[in-house]
């Protein structure tokens, strides 16, 4: 196995978040709606029907493409890939062939704290196919995805790991967000990969036969179907056999890929210019124009909090994962003036219960300015460290309340009143001779008992600062 080497090429399908279809004014946004009610005469592929471009598709899909640092030429066309197949309803889909909107990008990631980057070979628009259920009866035809949307990018073949490329999609997933043209909810089917994998010898310059497992929804499935198919074309060659170039699809169950087809070459699709639709031009100006509207990608982002705030690498790649997560905890950070604090908040107290709750951020109760509030009471000394995390925190995280009126009903603020906190030290000191005794010895691990009795007195609130001091002046 160690003497070969995997070469993988990655095409990523991404539905593109418009409010409409690619051609046609149907909502596309079919999430948990009833099968077939999200279509018309157009997206049905219906004789005689015309397409529109939607223009919001269009800009969404170069707006990827220039973040993906792809040329961007003035005439773009589409073309129609012919193939019958049930979800199919025109016949064809309507894709890009030899003039697509974007190509020769690149993107630049981590992997394993070091920077790779993979050629973009293009990104092109085209429709989606319908959705097939296969049934014990039969298959049943749901067409509300048909005609939403899609980015095809298609990478070099330079990624020589699965763990290359699962860091290359996941860079995709977040840079795609970033920019705001997919949502890429894999659990809603709106990211999808197709490898294409091949091996060779290290050292070896010459290209094997390329194998095409398609339709992977998943990281993890990306990454078993990767693993598995490098497997068994090692296999194959250390037995002399030839691996055979194939589509193969992914066996979920069992975790391995799986014979479907011999491969279709380009002319298998007769592609020709899709005759409904003008051919698409665009200016040097508008291109400029997208470029501007670029948001801070999500890797320069993560080296702009590790710089600028002084985050681990770890923390600084959690609160990049996705676009909205950035905006809070950066936000919280400014109005608070504490980075280190907003950060500790974010990624251990606010992700965790978000985590656990299966939401996301855009659900929080808690705005920054809620979080900002609560670290500024902490930093004033108003309230403890504890009670900030325990009592204020919850309730925050569970009515939206501002930490200020939750200190102020539950009487939680914290006591400096050295007066009152020498009258609880006292009771402390008197109920306890023994540790007393060993502080007198030199013992002065004894005093952290102490301390923690007087807070426990004070129900959390006394300020354990004036508490230490005041322990060490009685005891003296
Ligand atoms: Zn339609």
């Amino acid at each position: 196995m160690t003497q070969y080497e995997p070469i993988i090429g990655l095409e990523i399908h991404a539905q593109i978040n418009t409010r409409t279809k690619m051609f046609c004014s149907c909502d596309n946004d079919s999430f948990r709606k009833e099968p077939n009610v999200n279509t018309c005469p157009i997206c049905m592929g219906f004789p005689g029907t015309l397409p529109t471009v939607n223009k919001e598709a269009y800009l969404k899909g170069l707006k990827a493409a220039v973040a993906l640092n792809c040329n961007i030429p003035l005439f773009s066309k589409f073309d129609r890939k012919n193939y019958f197949y049930p979800d199919l309803p025109k016949g064809y889909q309507i894709s890009q062939y030899d003039k697509p909107v974007s190509a020769n990008g690149y993107i630049d990631f981590e992997v394993d704290g070091r920077m790779k980057r993979v050629g973009i070979t293009r990104l092109h628009l085209e429709d989606d196919a319908g959705k097939l259920t296969h049934e014990a009866g039969g298959t049943l035809c749901d067409y509300n995805r048909s005609g939403t949307p899609l980015m095809e990018i298609v990478s070099d073949p330079e990624i020589y790991s699965t763990k290359e490329a699962s860091a290359y999609a996941r860079e995709m997933q977040k840079i795609l967000r970033y920019v705001g043209s997919s949502d890429c909810d894999m659990e809603k089917g709106m990211m999808r990969f197709d490898i294409n994998i091949s091996i060779r010898k290290k050292g070896e310059t010459k290209f094997g036969t390329k194998v095409e497992v398609k339709n992977l929804n998943s990281f993890r499935f990306l990454e078993k179907a990767l693993e598995y198919e490098f497997k068994r074309q090692v296999e194959a060659l250390e037995s002399g056999e030839v691996v055979v170039q194939e589509t193969r699809g992914f066996d979920v169950k069992n975790e391995v890929t799986v014979s479907q087809r011999t491969k279709e070459e380009a002319q298998d699709y007769r592609y020709f210019p899709e005759p409904d639709l003008p051919p698409m031009t665009i200016t040097a100006e508008d291109i400029e124009k997208l470029k501007r509207e670029i948001p801070e990608l999500p890797l320069s982002r993560k080296q702009r909090f590790v710089s600028e705030y002084g985050l681990a690498q770890e923390d600084a790649r959690q609160l990049t994962e996705a676009p909205e997560l950035s905006d809070f905890f950066e936000e919280a950070a400014k109005i608070s003036g504490n980075p280190k604090s907003a950060n500790a908040f974010t990624t251990t107290v606010l992700l965790k219960h978000l985590n656990e709750d299966q939401v996301g951020i855009t659900q929080s109760k808690i705005t920054p300015a809620m979080l900002a509030e609560l670290i500024k009471l902490i930093d004033s000394g108003e309230i403890s460290n504890n009670v900030a995390k325990g009592e204020v925190f919850e309730e925050m995280y569970k009515e939206g309340t501002p930490p200020s009126a939750i200190v102020e009903r539950k009487g939680l603020k914290q006591v400096s009143d050295t007066g009152l906190i020498e009258g609880l030290c006292n009771k402390v000191i008197e109920e306890n001779p023994e540790a007393v005794e060993d502080i007198k010895n030199g013992k002065d691990r004894a005093i952290g008992s102490l301390i923690g009795k007087v807070m426990q007195l004070s129900k959390g609130q006394a300020n354990p600062g004036i508490v230490a001091d005041t322990i060490k002046k009685l005891i003296k």
